[in-house]
């Protein structure tokens, strides 16, 4: 595949986002309550009113954004929450992501690509725990071009166990040239995703030294590229942590827009990860813009109001208790192994990249949580997991589930109440 970006130029403004959250510094409360209504009225928010709920920083205001996203939420969404379970197909990269332990500089970790035969057993696995719905995640390697992420689908697909099956992959991979997302997507896909990791340039090109990924405007119009391709069920997503929280929330907004305008769709999920550790990369344990957590709830909560009809989607990298609150005002998709994954996601996905990830035995149990305890795995492709999009959220029956390992059931869509039942 060959990286062609002639032609190609940004579509993040980012002077114009940097001027439009000076412009607005503190608001009047009543400009912020009209525009907190008019996301309540279930209209999606310009970048200057998104830019508004970014400035009021005023904590009886910002109460008040809370509480609209929550409305929001339960009048678009209700109780519901869609699960998905990620498995890991790969971790060899190309890339070198300075915030990634799977970066190909990077000696410390261990590299796996499961086999067609490995595949077979995690679905068999995932269907008997009774879930329906996968994100397979891939590095981004010649070993894992369009052709392999289709056999890999089409391997998913044909997977049977009793009444189970896996009724959507979805694809968290590589950016492809449009032959390569036509291939892919006639395997039958889901979303297509591609998180920017950050918008802003001059950031991304000190965190993507070398790779096929170094390119920003490859990777901007991946998702354009695979709208052309008549993939138009895509994720967007930003790496929190790595430039300004105000900026990339501004920028996912001002993709949206572009998708909107462009192909008539927006993204049908966004997503919006922390940095967390990852062995071999000290960068990670200092976030150049850590994002503390009440700023964290913050952008999932003008997220939600700036796109009503978005899905969010929330990992299980963060606490039990920032989920069980960001649960109630934003998102509406996470990732299946929250509900009983005591770890970070990271973890979880380093477990599903491991051939027998799924027995049940205690002393492979145990072996995973020792390696995963040295690896500490991180970085967006390790943890994005998930997606799905308002749609998804609707009311859906309660699939047959089998027990997991703890005796609870792996619903591919639950009802919650608060608070959510992770143990
Ligand atoms: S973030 Fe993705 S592309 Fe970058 S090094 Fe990690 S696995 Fe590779």
């Amino acid at each position: 595949m060959k990286i062609d970006t002639t032609g190609l130029s940004s579509f993040i403004p980012e002077s114009e986002i940097f001027q439009w959250l000076e412009k607005t510094k503190n608001p009047e409360p009543e400009r912020v309550r009209e525009v907190i209504q008019k996301s309540l009225n279930k209209n999606r928010l310009d970048p200057e009113e998104m830019a508004i709920l970014i400035n009021a920083e005023d904590p009886a205001l910002v109460e008040e954004i809370f509480e609209g996203a929550r409305e929001l939420k339960q009048r678009i969404y209700g109780n519901r929450i869609v699960l998905f379970a990620p498995l890991y197909i790969g971790n060899e990269c190309i890339n070198n992501c300075q915030y990634c332990g799977f970066r190909c500089t990077n000696k410390e970790v261990s590299r796996k690509t499961l086999t067609m035969p490995e595949l077979d057993r995690e679905i068999e696995a995932l269907v008997k725990r009774g879930h329906k719905r996968l994100i397979l995640v891939y590095g981004e390697h010649p070993q894992y071009a369009a052709q392999f992420i289709h056999d890999t689908v089409m391997e998913v697909y044909k997977q049977k166990h009793g009444n189970g099956e896996i009724r959507r992959v979805n694809i968290n991979a590589a950016p492809l040239d449009i032959e390569g997302f036509k291939l892919v997507k006639s395997a039958g896909i889901g979303t297509y995703q591609i998180f920017q990791e950050t918008y802003h340039q001059e950031t991304y090109k000190q965190m993507h030294p070398s790779g096929p990924k170094s390119s920003f405007l490859w990777r901007l119009h991946g998702l354009d590229r695979a709208q052309q391709a008549g993939i138009d069920d895509v994720g967007i997503g930003a790496l929190m942590g790595l430039f300004d929280w105000r900026f990339e929330t501004m920028a996912l907004l001002y993709h949206t827009i572009h998708l909107e305008e462009k192909f008539n769709v927006g993204p049908h999920t966004i997503s919006f990860p922390r940095i967390e550790p990852a062995i071999g990369t000290a960068m990670c344990d200092r976030p150049p813009h850590e994002v503390s957590d009440y700023d964290f709830k913050r952008l999932v909560a003008i997220l939600r109001l700036a796109v009503p009809y978005t899905g969010l989607i929330l990992t299980c990298r963060e606490s039990v208790e920032l989920r069980n609150e960001i649960i109630q005002f934003g998102v509406s998709q996470i990732d299946a192994g929250s509900l009983n994954c005591a770890t970070k996601s990271s973890s979880s996905a380093f477990r599903r990249l491991m051939p027998d990830q799924t027995s049940e035995s205690a002393p492979i149990r145990r072996k995973m949580r020792n390696r995963i305890r040295r690896a500490s795995l991180s970085s967006t492709m390790a943890v994005r997991s998930i997606r799905s999009s308002a749609s998804c959220a609707k009311p859906t029956s309660f699939p047959a589930s089998a027990p997991d390992a703890t005796g609870s059931a792996a619903p591919a869509s639950i009802s919650w109440n608060s608070p959510f039942p992770v143990s």
